[in-house]
């Protein structure tokens, strides 16, 4: 059977996220015409939005940064962390990442520098400071037109506001970089409000095309040489989230709105596709937005988090998805409480906390505030003695220097933010901040081998298909081992699937 297709490709990439982008710049740069397909309006997913630290070690960046890192290092921390599980995976990565960094920073429009951030666990191979690196600013103007294609900052993404003034940083420079370099190539196209959600297979088996609904109707677009799917997990799914049981909600996903539901991955396990870690995702406990969302909030710098109990029950400078796996721990832990006194001004004590204004949340009732703690306890709902009780005990250690129920302040990471970690909670007024269980996106998705290759139950590969970054099971499992390894693990599958399917 002879397939119609309105219009053909060597390679169609789905998603515009880090691991999408990635892959189609490798793809177009090989001399293959590939296309770009996404679902929104807007490129980038949630790596528009994030910090873009890449996870990956060994490589120039970090030689030039002289931190000591290197690739045994690495292996060393990985397989202190999660043993052999995923030790083909892990070499993959490992052997990958220099490799990878090298032909991006070949590119002239993608250049990163370090930036300090330590690991997440306390193991050997860990570096002080961390290994992780960020992509340098990128001036809009380098990027010209394409820039308003760019997913801005989430604060302004979800006021409709675009870019502002200034350069394209972080998530935006990651994704303005490699667009840029994809359009360099001459052989890239993107098209946005293309979501994916049909695989055409061959007379054998092989994938050689998708479906797509558009603003004028459904497309078919043909891959001579494969399919990448990386269209981010399915955290904005509620469907798919309680199907596998998975903790927290869609609407405090930190994902754009409309944006992954699972619908490409879906595709594939219609082909016989294998899935798992279904009930995982990158955790972050989040404060609850007046608009029923949720912010993530990165590093916190004073106060303390209860349960509904009116209990501490974690280092509340873990790193966050350490914290978020707490949370997750106990349904009497969703919401928590993060109490604060007026050390900040009644500003959330931490580094970063997008966009959610004090007097907002304060006059929407997902903030508290009261000149003493009884009073807090009775506005927030808090068992009044429990709450006095956990915050004296937490003034003792704040004063000793030596948190003894949680070891607060004694790890590197819990002093990166504020040091010393320990500040008390005894300047009124009280602020009682509702936070939830947040995610940075799903970390479970569909089971692929060390080419990213698609596997069905039975071990065997998908012809012809790829999938990459959230769309795939991580190699990670429950662990995230430390900042940007969502986009460093996402760009290295994208790459091996490329190379794979280049031969
Ligand atoms: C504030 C914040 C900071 C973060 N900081 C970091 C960090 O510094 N380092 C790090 O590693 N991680 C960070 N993360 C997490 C990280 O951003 C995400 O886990 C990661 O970017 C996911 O990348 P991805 O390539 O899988 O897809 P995404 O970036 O999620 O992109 C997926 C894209 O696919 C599109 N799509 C979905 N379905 C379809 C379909 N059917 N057809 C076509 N397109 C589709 C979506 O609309 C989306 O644009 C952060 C997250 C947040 C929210």
């Amino acid at each position: 059977m002879v397939e119609t297709w309105d219009e053909q490709y060597d390679v169609v990439v789905v998603g515009s996220g880090a691991a999408a982008m990635a892959g189609a710049w490798q793809a177009a740069r090989a001399g293959l015409s590939t296309v770009v397909l996404e679902k929104t309006a807007l490129l980038g997913g949630t790596s528009a939005y994030s910090g873009a630290a890449c996870w990956l070690p060994g490589t120039d960046v970090q030689q030039r940064a002289g931190n000591g890192d290197s690739t045994e290092a690495a292996r060393t921390y990985l397989r202190s962390l999660l043993g052999k599980e995923s030790l083909a995976k892990q070499e993959a990565f490992l052997e990958t990442a220099p490799r990878l960094v090298a032909e991006l920073e070949a590119d002239p429009a993608i250049e990163f520098t370090w930036r300090a951030f330590p690991d997440y666990f306390d193991l050997p191979g860990r570096v002080p400071n961390g290994r992780s690196f960020v992509p340098v600013d990128l001036p809009a103007e380098e990027l010209g037109e394409l820039a308003a294609l760019v997913r801005p900052i989430v604060d302004r993404d979800r006021l409709g506001k675009g870019h502002g003034s200034g350069p394209l940083s972080a998530g935006r420079a990651l994704i303005g970089r490699l667009l840029l370099a994809l359009d360099r190539t001459g052989n890239g196209t993107v098209r946005v409000r293309h979501s994916v959600d049909g695989l055409v297979t061959d007379a054998d088996g092989r994938v050689v095309g998708v479906e797509a609904s558009t603003e004028g109707g459904r497309v078919r677009i043909g891959a001579t040489r494969g399919v990448l799917l990386a269209a981010g997990g399915f955290e904005r799914s509620a469907t798919v989230r309680a199907e596998h049981g998975l903790p927290g909600s869609a609407d405090w996903s930190m994902a754009p709105a409309g944006s992954s539901t699972g619908d490409a991955a879906q595709a594939a396990v219609a082909l016989g596709a294998a899935t798992d870690l279904m009930d995982q995702a990158w955790w972050a406990p989040g404060v609850a937005t007046p608009e029923g969302a949720a912010a993530f909030a990165v590093g916190f710098r004073g106060g303390i988090v209860v349960d509904q109990h009116g209990h501490r029950y974690a280092n509340e400078s873990l790193p966050y998805d350490r914290f978020g796996r707490e949370m997750a721990a106990d349904p009497a832990r969703v919401p928590s409480y993060a109490i604060f006194d007026a050390r900040t001004s009644g500003q959330f004590p931490a580094y970063v906390v997008p966009g959610v204004a004090a007097s907002d949340a304060l006059e929407a009732g997902t903030w508290f505030q009261a000149d003493t703690l009884e009073e807090l306890a009775d506005l927030a709902g808090l068992p009044r003695e429990a709450l006095v009780e956990t915050v004296t005990r937490f003034n003792g250690f704040a004063a000793a220097g030596l948190d003894e129920d949680f070891g607060r302040g004694q790890d590197e990471f819990d002093r990166f933010f504020a040091n010393p970690a320990l500040v008390p909670v005894d300047q009124g007024p009280f602020v009682a901040a509702r936070l939830v269980l947040a995610d940075l996106g799903t970390k479970g998705g569909l089971v692929t081998d060390v080419d990213s290759r698609v596997l069905r139950e039975d071990g065997t590969a998908l012809a012809g298909l790829y999938a990459a970054g959230n769309t795939s099971a991580s190699w990670t499992g429950p662990f995230y081992p430390g900042p940007g390894i969502p986009i460093g693990s996402g760009m290295v599958a994208a790459s091996r699937a490329v190379s794979h399917l280049l031969g």
